[in-house]
Formats: C-alpha cells, structure tokens, sequence
C-alpha cells in the first residue's frame, strides 16, 4: 500500500544555506515553526497555544516548497507533504481518510511538519465553486488540526500562489492564521540565489553575477537556477564534437571542465 506522505529522504535534505536570499522570511519561519517544535514549554509557561499551522504565499518557483523543507530538515523534524489537488483526485473517495493518515503519522513521528501545496484547490473561498469532496475535506482538516493533541509538535504549513482565493475559515482561529509572502526576489535576491546555484560550478573568469542579477529582473528561483543548469549544459555542448558518447571520458575533457567551464554569454 501507498504510503500517504512522503519523509524526507537524505538527498532532499534542504539546509537554510541552500536559499538565497530570503533571511528575513527564514527568520519569521524560525521563529513560528523551529521555537515551537523545539521549545514547546515556553509556550506553555506563556499560557499560549503554539501555532498548528501558518500559510506561505507567492508565486512559483520562489521558494515555498524550499523553506518548509529547510525548516524541516533543520528541525530533525518528520516533513510529510502533500498538494491539494492530489489529496482531492488521487485519492478519490478516500480523502478525508488520507489526512486522517497523514495526521495519524505526523503525531505519531512527531515533531512534524505536514506541507500541503496549492492548498487553494481544496479550500477555495465560499463564493467560488466548491464541490462537496473539496468541503468535506477543509472540514476533516480544520478538525484534524484543531483536535493536534501534540500542539506544537505538529504544524501544518500551506503554500499558495493564491492567497486571496482562499476560504477566510482556514484563517481563523489558531489554524493559518500567520502568513508570510515568499515574493519574487529583487536584484539582491537573484544575486544571492544565483551564489547558491553556481556554488559548485567550475564558472569561467569573465562570469559576472552582479552582472547577471542586474538584467534578469522578473526571474524567481526556478528561472535562475534553470539559468545555471542551461550555462552548464552549454558549457557540455561545446565539448561534444570532441567525445563519443559510447567511451570514456579523456581525462583532458575533464579537465577543461574543472576551470574556467561555464560563461553565461550563450545561455
Ligand atoms: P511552486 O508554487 O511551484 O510549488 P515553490 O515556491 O514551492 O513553487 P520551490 O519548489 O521551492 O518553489 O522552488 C523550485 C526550485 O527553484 C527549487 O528546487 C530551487 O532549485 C529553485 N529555487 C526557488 N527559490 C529559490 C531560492 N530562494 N534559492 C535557491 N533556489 C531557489
């Protein structure tokens, strides 16, 4: 049988160094989520409840999925996740049955936390169409976090491209009901992400990422990193007349790739 969710294995460890950019929303996101699985008896001595969920918003590609991952992998804590529409689609007929899992295991592995993207597909706002399984799945959840006997060990963080399609109930209450946008990063932003994913990239000499940050205004973390990828594979191209694939590879060829191998003029 399928398991509901899925841990993080040791490859999809994100640190918070793998970010670029973003301090400021890594630092709320430590504040909601790392104080509370870690020091749940401060909140306790306050006399308030730590949060059971909090809400990430911005456009893809920015960095959600990242962040709640590095909060998780930082934690030691259990990161089970899981997208909107496919607790509704996938498991059809047995949604509700499907977080009750999820919940289930989260405290049992606790401290955890449960990612749910596009949580704007189950829990659109009441205006707009809503089918009955969509309702009968915000209902299970809000229940399911509201009943969190591990409060504090166990937090829920939706991601969404959408924030203002979203059902005003989920917001309410102890549930989501913080919130922090995960923008589109601004030159310092792309510069930052650019550092992390030219990290270990032999670049050539004339690579100026001030340079670049400057002209990809608009790009997000995706497009940068896509960026890079396509720099490198370039950079591959450029050798391929001079290997066959079928052989290996001339310890020359190799060398040519640990300096000096990647400029960005052709991606
Ligand atoms: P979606 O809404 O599409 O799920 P998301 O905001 O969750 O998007 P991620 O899945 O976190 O985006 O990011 C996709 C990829 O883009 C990451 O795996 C990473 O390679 C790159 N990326 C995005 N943002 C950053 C960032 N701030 N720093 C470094 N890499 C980033």
């Amino acid at each position: 049988k399928e398991k509901p969710a899925e841990q993080l294995a040791g490859d999809e460890q994100v640190s918070y160094e793998d970010i670029g950019g973003l301090k400021r929303e890594i630092g709320l996101m430590r504040e909601m989520i790392e104080l509370p699985l870690r020091h749940p008896e401060l909140f306790q001595k306050l006399g308030i409840d730590p949060p059971a969920g909090m809400m990430l918003y911005g456009p893809p590609g920015t960095g959600k999925t990242m962040i709640a991952k590095a909060v998780a992998s930082e934690t030691e804590a259990n990161f089970l996740s899981i997208s909107g529409p496919e607790i509704v689609s996938k498991y059809y007929g047995e949604s509700e049955q499907k977080l009750r899992e999820i919940f289930d295991e989260a405290e049992k592995e606790a401290p955890s936390i449960i990612f749910i993207d596009e949580i704007d597909s189950i829990a659109p706002k009441r205006d707009e169409v809503r089918g009955e399984v969509e309702r009968r799945v915000v209902a299970q959840l809000l229940s399911l976090m509201d009943g969190l006997k591990s409060r504090g060990k166990v937090i829920v963080i939706a991601a969404t491209n959408r924030p203002n399609s979203i059902d005003q109930a989920l917001r309410r209450g102890g549930r989501f009901d913080r919130e922090i946008e995960i923008g589109i990063p601004d030159r310092e932003g792309r510069l930052q992400v650019l550092y992390v994913h030219t990290r270990g990239m032999p670049l050539s000499n004339s690579v100026n990422l001030e340079r670049i940050a400057d002209t990809t205004y608009g790009f997000v973390g995706a497009d940068l990193s896509s960026l890079c990828k396509e720099a490198a594979m370039h950079a591959l191209r450029r050798l391929m007349p001079r290997l066959k694939i079928e052989d290996e590879i001339p310890p020359e060829i190799m060398d040519e790739l640990t300096v000096n191998a990647i400029d960005f003029e052709e991606a």
